[in-house]
This record gives structure tokens, C-alpha cells and sequence, in this order.
């Protein structure tokens, strides 16, 4: 129902008193890794959120490829269209955080998936073609994102792009969105418009749906999100958290649960609702792919 275009990148998480200077060497005080990459996080959202969900990406024949295949196959993820690169490496970030100040320095290499050509996506045709919505983001090459949007909206499946990194972009991108979901700094890094404000937020809502998107969906964080176009315009709350773990992936978490929703027919207000819970959820536990909740406990954090 859902097939998610995008990169898996291995997280490799060190903790020291402080960031290291050039030509320094520290002893650590923790290390943690885990499976991370936008899509890779947002197709283990949509999979655990009760959708037949299935992944197009590109890895390396690597233990981190390895670590990708079994993160896929634990949550039932389609991954006949997951190309092994031999000659690149899989995905990869290094992120050193200081645990004094929480500062952190960070090397994200896309590896194999900076491979990903739009003439994977087009081999991808008949996946695709299947599927009822079709999501992807902005840590692959570009031409291969818009070639992914347009032979979805060719084939009548709904498309939600969510910008992420925000990168410049030809406007022509957004005619073959019917959603674009990107976070409050992401919207004021595509349209200019400063969003801090709710009038700002709508103004750069207002600004992607002129440039052709058919709805554009603003998260902003604990405040909640912002629905604008033919869906008409609707500011949905969050959900209440009261203890916050980890907000690493909370729009990874959104975006796959607003996705599920979306392919079961909802509209898109309630499609929103359930994003939302699916991140709340995701909020309350460390980690990014780890942290997607279940469709049960989902439900269960609705009705209560
Ligand atoms: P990103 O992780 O891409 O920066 P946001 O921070 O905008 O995205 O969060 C995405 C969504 O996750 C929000 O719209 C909201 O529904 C939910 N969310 C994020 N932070 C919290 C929080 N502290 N409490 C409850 N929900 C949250």
C-alpha cells in the first residue's frame, strides 16, 4: 500500500565531555548505534503502523547493509526494490554530542544511496504503480525524488514529499505533490517566509501550494501542524506528552503514520490526527526506527 523512496543510513552515536578539537583523540563515555535515514525510519513508521509497506534504496554489500536488511525484515518490509551497490558503501553518521552541553558535530555520508538514479525508480515502475501513496525526501539525489513523484502521480498514486533536508528546488516539483510535509525550518528555508509565527507558517503554507503542491502540511513541533490547500485549512494540535525522551525522528514517525492513514482512505484532518499520535508515541522513547510505535498501541493512545 505504501512504498517509501529514500536512504538508510547507519547512526553512530558517541558521548564525551565535550566535542573533540583538530588533531585530538578522547576517551568516550557512551556509543550507541542504530538504524536511522529518513525513509528507511518513515517506511518502519508506516510497517508498524499497519501498512503492507515496501522501500526503494540503494545499500552496500556491508555489515551496515546488513543491519539494514534485518531493521526491514523485522517489521515485514518489502525490499524487492533494494539494490546492493558492490562498489559503495551503505549509508553512514557519525555524530559526536557533548555531554556537558548537548552540542553536537555530525558527518552523515549517504554512501550507495547517493547512487539512487531516477532509472532505479523507473525499474521500481510496477511497485509503485501498486501502491496507494508514495512518500519520499531529499537525502537521495534530487532527479531521482522528482522522477519517483511524477511516475506516482502518473499512475493516480497519492505523492507526499517531505523536503527534508530542505534543499533549493525548482517550484516545478510541487505540481506532482499532493502533499509536502516539511518541518517549520524546512518551510522558511524553501519559501523565505519566517515561520515562527502561526501567521507565518500559513503564509508559507500558502506560498508552497501557489508553487503547485496540491496541500501543504507544516509540522511545528510540540505545537502541532498546519494543513493548507485543498483539504482546506486546518491547524491540528499535538498530542500532550508529558515525558519527552528523544524527538530524533518525531517527523519521520509523523510522516509515516500520516501516510497509513492517508492509503486507508481517511481524510486527511484525521490522517493528520494520526500522524501526530504515531509521533507522540515516538517522542516517549529513544531512538529513531526503534521508537515507531505499533498499530496497537497506536490505537490504544487514540481511544484513551
Ligand atoms: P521534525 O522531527 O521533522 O523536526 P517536528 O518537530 O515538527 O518535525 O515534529 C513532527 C510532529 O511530531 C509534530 O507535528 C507533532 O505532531 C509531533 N511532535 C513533535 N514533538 C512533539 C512533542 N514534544 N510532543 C508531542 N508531539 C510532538
Amino acid at each position: 500500500d505504501i512504498v517509501v523512496l529514500g536512504t538508510f543510513v547507519a547512526d553512530l552515536a558517541f558521548k564525551a565531555e565535550r566535542l573533540p578539537v583538530v588533531g585530538e583523540t578522547l576517551l568516550g563515555q557512551g556509543f550507541a548505534m542504530g538504524p536511522g535515514g529518513k525513509g528507511s525510519n518513515q517506511v518502519i513508521a508506516a510497517a508498524r503502523a499497519g501498512a503492507r509497506s515496501a522501500m526503494i534504496t540503494r545499500v552496500g554489500q556491508d555489515s551496515f547493509g546488513d543491519m539494514a536488511r534485518q531493521t526491514w525484515s523485522r517489521d515485514g518490509v518489502d525490499t524487492s526494490h533494494v539494490l546492493i551497490d558492490e562498489a559503495a558503501p551503505t549509508g553512514a553518521a557519525f555524530i559526536f554530542v557533548s555531554s556537558r552541553t548537548g552540542d553536537n558535530a555530525i558527518i552523515i555520508e549517504s554512501g550507495a544511496a547517493a547512487n539512487l538514479s531516477p532509472a532505479d525508480v523507473r525499474a521500481a515502475e510496477g511497485l509503485i504503480s501498486g501502491a496507494r501513496v508514495f512518500v519520499t525526501q531529499f537525502e537521495q539525489p534530487i532527479e531521482t525524488a522528482i522522477e519517483g513523484l511524477r511516475l506516482a502521480r502518473g499512475h493516480g498514486v497519492t505523492t507526499i514529499l517531505n523536503p527534508a533536508p530542505a534543499l533549493p528546488v525548482d517550484d516545478a516539483i510541487y505540481v506532482n505533490c499532493d502533499f509536502v510535509t516539511p518541518n517549520e525550518t524546512e518551510a522558511a528555508t524553501l519559501t523565505g517566509i519566517d515561520t515562527a509565527t502561526d501567521e507565518g507558517a500559513l503564509q508559507a503554507a500558502a506560498s508552497l501550494v501557489r508553487r503547485g503542491a496540491r496541500n501543504a502540511l507544516i509540522t511545528l513541533g510540540a505545537k502541532g501542524a498546519l494543513l493548507h490547500g485543498e483539504a482546506g485549512t486546518h491547524f491540528v494540535p499535538a498530542f500532550k506528552v508529558t515525558k519527552v525522551v528523544d524527538t530524533t525522528g518525531a517527523g519521520d514517525a509523523f510522516n509515516g503514520g500520516f501516510a497509513v492513514a492517508i492509503a486507508e482512505g481517511r481524510n486527511p484532518v484525521d490522517a493528520v490526527r494520526f500522524g501526530a499520535a504515531v509521533a507522540a508515541l515516538s517522542v516517549q522513547k529513544p531512538g529513531t526506527a526503534p521508537s515507531m510505535p505499533t498499530r496497537a498501541d497506536i490505537d490504544a493512545f487514540i481511544r484513551a
